[in-house]
């Protein structure tokens, strides 16, 4: 049964992308009063062609739908479970895709636009906010997105320092550590020196002869790769950040003296002899379960990076959690920005959701969406808020935006935001690891392939009951 609270003041959310159409969802099931202030059509960005709420700028894609065996699938499950609009309109709107859920874009973002623009809590307020928002909104959340408007940009920026907030993602591939072979690599940092937090052996490295090197540049040099879109060519941003295989083109030395560097590093594998040329991996996640490569952001295309990337020694069987890339994205540095219910630590009146929290895709961004929306529900209604537990989808997102990443220290130098924290999609590697049954229920031995197909089961089973317990 519903009940009115008329006298809630409303919470105003800013972006009607997929992230902020979930919020104000999540407000008005609640009963939230709700003010949702999209720019479109008054303003345009450069991807968005419609005016319409929830529209996806590329691909119709959700990704996987298999909540057993992947994680964004798990993810649309736990959404479904907690109501989600974006979900719901998806599978009202599917389109035969295998096991992905793919979308009729049109007919999904007019469903969305037409349910909350019909829900007696929703406003929707067809607008640029074009600066911070104004002192009489106490609870806002912010969700602009990728190509959250410049005067928007301009003023967060302003808010929270030079280097908390980035316009380019610069991703280098990010790797699970059980799928790199230590027979090959070793942990090393260069000269063995601890540094601050450190042990002194904080870096995987992996290593090359003069022959093994000069074929990887070869095979960057001729690797298939995508090109920047004019608006992205234009920004002013990226060049701290050239891609690796822009380095090698060059010089063919580039790379030895510059990522690949061999120095202050010993081989234990051979005797301690320093390599021609070393690969680092430096842990991306508290777990220890995701090592990324230092310095190998790319615009090589995904099959070319897994082909060329297997090749280095110690990562011939690497799986990896991301690639790389290297895209206009506007994106806080969360996790020093953010509590753990996404408010802004510095202006907790101020909430951020979606993909400017350093979430990747769709699914992702309207998963952050979802929680934003909850807790300042909770938060306005005066009731406890407790996010969801690290072992679910949800929770596990969370945690990569506010807390489990971690940040390596003194790597923030004045007015430039070097930090590796970098926008991520979901994956099974930020939810901690579980002991999969050794047996099946035939009673055979789990062995091999089926062991890693086990244990995605069962953090998946896990996932569903603790989030079942969670919402309670
Ligand atoms: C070119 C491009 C291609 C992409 N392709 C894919 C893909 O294929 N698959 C995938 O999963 N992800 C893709 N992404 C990432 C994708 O943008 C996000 O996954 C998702 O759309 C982010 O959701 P969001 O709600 O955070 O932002 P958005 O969906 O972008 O929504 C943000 C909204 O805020 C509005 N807005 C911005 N500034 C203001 C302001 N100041 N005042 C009011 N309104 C404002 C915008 O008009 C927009 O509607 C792509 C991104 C880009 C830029």
């Amino acid at each position: 049964m519903t009940h009115i609270v008329p006298d809630l003041k409303p919470v105003h959310v800013i972006g009607g992308g997929l992230a902020g159409s979930e919020a104000a969802w999540q407000l008005a099931v609640r009963d939230v009063p709700v003010v949702l202030h999209e720019m479109r059509p008054v303003r345009g960005t450069d991807a968005h062609k419609t005016d319409g709420l929830a529209e996806l700028v590329c691909s119709n894609s959700f990704r996987s739908d298999d909540w057993e065996n992947n994680a964004v699938g798990l993810l649309h499950e736990e959404m479904r479970r907690c109501g989600s609009l974006v979900m719901r309109a998806a599978d009202q709107h599917k389109l035969p895709a295998g096991g992905a859920l793919a979308v009729d874009r049109d007919a999904f973002s007019a469903e969305i636009t037409a349910t909350l623009a019909a829900h007696p809590r929703v406003t929707i307020a067809r607008e640029e906010v074009a600066g911070l928002p104004p002192a009489d909104w106490d609870s806002v959340i912010i969700a602009t997105g990728p190509l959250t408007s410049p005067a928007l940009a301009e003023a967060i920026l302003k808010l929270t320092g030079e280097a908390a907030l980035s316009f380019f993602d610069a991703i280098a591939p990010i790797v699970h550590y059980d799928s790199i072979d230590l027979g090959v690599a070793w942990k090393q940092s260069r000269y063995d020196k601890a540094g601050p937090g450190g042990t002194g052996a904080d870096y995987l490295n992996c290593p090359m002869n003069r022959e093994q090197y000069e074929a990887f540049v070869d095979a960057l040099l001729s690797g298939d790769k995508t090109s920047f879109k004019e608006w992205e060519a234009n920004t002013p941003y990226f060049d701290g950040c050239l891609p690796v295989e822009v380095m090698a083109e060059r010089g063919r030395e580039t790379l030895r003296f510059g990522p690949l560097k061999p120095v202050g590093l010993a081989n234990p594998h051979e005797g301690g002899k320093r390599p021609y040329a070393v690969i680092q991996l430096r842990q991306d996640n508290a777990l220890g379960s995701l090592w990324n490569m230092v310095g190998f952001q790319t615009k090589l295309k995904h099959a070319e990076q897994v082909r060329v990337f297997r090749m280095i020694p110690g990562l011939q069987n690497a799986e990896f959690a991301r690639l790389g890339g290297l895209h206009r994205n506007t994106f806080l540095n969360s996790p020093k920005l953010l509590d753990r219910q996404l408010r802004l630590k510095a202006d907790p009146r101020l909430r951020f959701a979606g993909q400017v929290t350093g979430v990747e895709g769709y699914v992702e961004s309207a998963a952050i969406g979802l929680l934003a929306g909850r807790f300042a529900a909770e938060e306005r209604q005066g009731r406890a808020t407790i996010p969801p537990p690290p072992t679910t989808a949800l929770g596990a997102l969370v945690n990569h935006i506010t807390g489990g990443h971690l940040l390596v220290e003194g790597e923030e130098t004045a007015g430039q935001r070097t930090g590796s924290f970098q926008p991520m999609n979901i994956n099974f590697g930020l939810i901690p690891a579980i002991e999969p049954p050794t047996h099946d229920a035939a009673g055979n031995r789990v062995k091999g392939k089926d062991k890693g197909f086990a244990k995605k089961r069962a953090a998946a089973h896990r996932a569903i009951a603790d989030l079942t317990a969670w919402l309670g």
